[in-house]
């Protein structure tokens, strides 16, 4: 009797377990804990550490005139969390194009001094991202008003690679850089598919709980 005591106990806490593994966070909790992790300092606590990490890697590097490091854009560079936590953090395409036009949006504070560390190591900055064209002269006047001034070239989708994946347009973007010369020894961003592929150098993942871009 007892063995089927242990026996019956032992099955309830497997379908329990199965049962719980299985179900998804509640949206709301999920929403939460990631509002409670940028708001609290985890966040940023985060992103020191990878900024300081990155910093010493490229420390080991000596740049030459082509030497170049990658950067994202969108939540490598800017940060669109205060406009996605009033959206609820849906996405709603008319709202962020408008929100990208007016060119506004704030500097992320750690990357912003690694990529200051870096120029002023003589490493060129290119930024690579996946706004699009009419998104151009926004994204430009954006950056250089939040400081970003000594940067190489700004590149966005033109419009054969609108239906590009990320990883592929990214990718193709390295590809000729690297054959027009530049030497490509970083890729810095919040999305696999920003250091994925080929002539990235030394990636640095970039945290972001909001979204993810394959
Ligand atoms: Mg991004």
């Amino acid at each position: 009797m007892k063995k089927m005591w242990g026996t019956f106990l032992l099955l309830t806490i497997i379908i329990l377990f199965t049962g719980c593994s299985s179900a998804p966070l509640n949206l709301e909790i999920a929403k939460d804990d990631v509002m409670n992790y940028y708001d609290s300092g985890k966040y940023d606590a985060e992103l020191d550490n990878v900024v300081k990490h990155a910093e010493s890697e490229f420390n080991s590097i000596q740049p030459g005139d082509s030497t170049v490091v990658i950067f994202d854009v969108d939540e490598t560079i800017l940060s669109s969390y205060d406009f996605e936590k009033d959206l609820d953090f849906g996405y709603v395409m008319p709202l962020w194009d408008k929100y990208i036009l007016e060119a506004k949006e704030p500097a992320i504070k750690q990357t912003k001094s690694l990529c200051d560390f870096l120029v002023k190591k003589g490493f060129k900055i290119i930024f690579l991202t996946g706004r699009k064209n009419d998104q151009y002269n926004a994204t430009y006047k954006n950056l250089f008003n939040d400081g970003f001034t000594k940067f190489d070239t700004l590149i966005v989708r033109q419009p054969p690679e609108f239906d590009y994946t990320a990883l592929k347009y990214k990718s193709l973007q390295r590809t000729e850089l690297t054959n027009r010369g530049y030497k490509i020894v970083g890729t810095v961003g919040d999305q696999y598919s920003d250091l994925d592929g080929p002539y990235h150098g030394i990636q640095v993942k970039i945290p972001n709980y909001l979204y993810i871009i394959k």
